[in-house]
């Protein structure tokens, strides 16, 4: 298949094309590929070789974890072509946009941004201007990108994020804007090169997609099929993590308690749970996003007996309104969430608990909101994300008639936040005097003479050490706990 310089409906041919042969011969279309991409990059690093002159490039990442970490995966591409990163927009030669759009204010945020280069293109027109990730696999989007915004070069989906250096060698040779957006997701393309943002702690890839369809949420729509690695790929990698000095590993994916479906065999995520337990040189395994639904005993008591798996679950309960979970296809109720949770307080001494809740979702009543505030109550969360509902387009809520009065929505998110801080606030005051173990992460961001790490329970603790006590395990003594962090002294 030859990229060509496309618009959308043409892109799509191509990967019916592409579709078609991957049905036909799977493995090899496969492996191909990213053989195919190594050598683009070999082509790409003779070509900066030869120019002599260091290129740079700047990413702009936008939404979760998995984005962070998609970015890594596009700084190793770059960094293996050539390219170095720099923080200054006036000397990079690409930059790059990684969107995310599972509310709108990040994709205005986006759009604001992107705007903003126009300027910096005009005064630099060999610029490449990038945009890429979740916002793309909207089609809505890209007509916009192509009407308004010319200035940028290339335009790439989540699906191909494995052939950036077959589109950036394109982009280089046109002068039109390249887009390349598959409709639907691949097979799970390993050996992509990642430069990480930490060496200490990194994120580790367990499965890609979702098949939940929660019916606020454009994930399952923008992120394709739920798919599980190879419990051997994921050992491998992390196997290859300890080597290069990493001591904490977070295992990502939208729904990480249904890992494994989609492979041959009986493996579960609290199978792979105890698998990594088991490699030398990791100190702490986490994990997210936990889905309530299918977070089974067996799942706790992995969470409960491997000891390097953290006392911590990032457990989102999204509303505590039976009617409110049912209308959001979260198939779940308020009863089932709260006994869970005991469970886990029960088997899981000392576990700390965070969560994701929106307000104001159709047709949310001031009672729906107490159950909200109830489930808040009775947990006694250490965190949680809060978030006003976003109509999302093409979600079935959007197309719900009687949405929650813009007022409302706020008046209830603030009783909200101002609960859950306060909740926060009082549990961390119980940490005072106590000592914890710290992975040591480096300076302080609010003090950068002290040192900053976290504890086991996720718990952001600052205190004066050497720098030398980066990536390794202390004991901290809380003299000083805040609402968002606990202050301390080594010991
Ligand atoms: N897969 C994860 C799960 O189910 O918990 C979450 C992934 S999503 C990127 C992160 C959070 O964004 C969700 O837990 C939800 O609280 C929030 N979210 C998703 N769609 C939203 C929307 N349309 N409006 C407001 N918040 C939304
Ligand atoms: Fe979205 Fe629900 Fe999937 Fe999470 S589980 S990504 S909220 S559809």
């Amino acid at each position: 298949m030859t990229l060509l310089m496309c618009h959308y409906h043409i892109t799509i041919i191509e990967i019916r094309e592409e579709a078609e042969l991957k049905r036909s011969k799977e493995y090899e279309v496969t492996s191909l590929d990213i053989q195919t991409q190594q050598e683009f990059i070999e082509a790409m690093r003779h070509k900066n070789l030869e120019e002599k002159r260091e290129k740079k490039y700047i990413i702009t990442t936008y939404g979760c974890q998995m984005n962070e970490h998609d970015s890594e995966k596009l700084a190793g591409m770059l960094q293996t072509m050539g390219y170095q990163s720099t923080d200054d927009k006036k000397e990079a030669d690409l930059i790059i946009f990684n969107t995310c759009c599972v509310r709108e204010n990040a994709e205005l945020k986006v759009y604001g941004n992107l705007g903003a280069l126009k300027s910096l293109k005009k005064n630099n027109p060999d610029l490449i201007i990038t945009v890429c990730g979740c916002m793309m696999q909207q089609p809505q989007v890209v007509e916009e990108l192509k009407r308004k915004y010319r200035h940028v070069d290339l335009v790439f989906g989540t699906h191909n994020l494995h052939k950036f250096p077959e589109l950036l060698a394109n982009t280089l040779h046109s002068e039109n804007m390249l887009v390349d957006v598959w409709e639907q997701e691949g097979e799970i393309i390993e050996g992509v090169p990642v430069i990480r943002k930490y060496d200490i702690k990194t994120f580790v890839n367990i499965m890609f997609g979702c098949n939940n369809f929660c019916t606020y949420c454009i994930v399952p729509y923008t992120r394709g099929r739920e798919r599980s690695r190879e419990v051997a790929d994921i050992l491998a990698e992390v196997t290859d993590l300890v080597q290069h000095g990493t001591k904490e590993i977070t295992l990502l994916g939208q729904n990480v308690n249904s890992y494994g479906k989609t492979l041959d065999g009986d493996v579960t995520f609290a199978d792979l749970l105890r698998e990594l337990n088991k490699v030398e040189g990791i100190e702490r395994i986490r994990f997210m996003t936990s889905h309530p639904k299918d977070l089974s005993e067996d799942l706790i008591d992995a969470i409960a007996t491997c000891n390097k798996v953290c006392e911590h679950v990032h457990l989102p309960f999204q509303s505590g309104s039976n009617a409110v979970l049912k209308a959001m296809n979260r198939s779940y109720t308020k009863e089932k969430y709260l006994n869970l949770v005991n469970k886990l307080k029960t088997r899981v001494p000392n576990v700390s608990l965070t969560t994701d809740i929106i307000v104001g979702f159709p047709e949310e009543t001031e009672e729906d909101f107490a159950h909200t505030l109830d489930i808040v109550n009775q947990v006694g969360f250490d965190a949680a994300f809060t978030f006003l509902y976003s109509i999302r387009q093409g979600t079935p809520a959007a197309k719900i008639e009687a949405q929650v009065e813009d007022t409302v929505k706020h008046e209830r998110f603030n009783r909200l936040v101002e609960r859950v801080n306060e909740i926060c606030g009082i549990i961390n005051q119980g940490y005072l005097d106590k000592t914890v173990e710290v992975l040591v992460e480096g300076p302080s961001k609010t003090d950068p003479s002290r040192l900053m790490g976290r504890t086991r329970q996720n718990k952001l603790v600052n205190f004066s050490g050497d720098e030398s006590l980066i990536g390794q395990l202390v004991q901290v003594k809380i003299t000083d706990p805040k609402t968002f962090s606990l202050n301390g002294e080594l010991i």
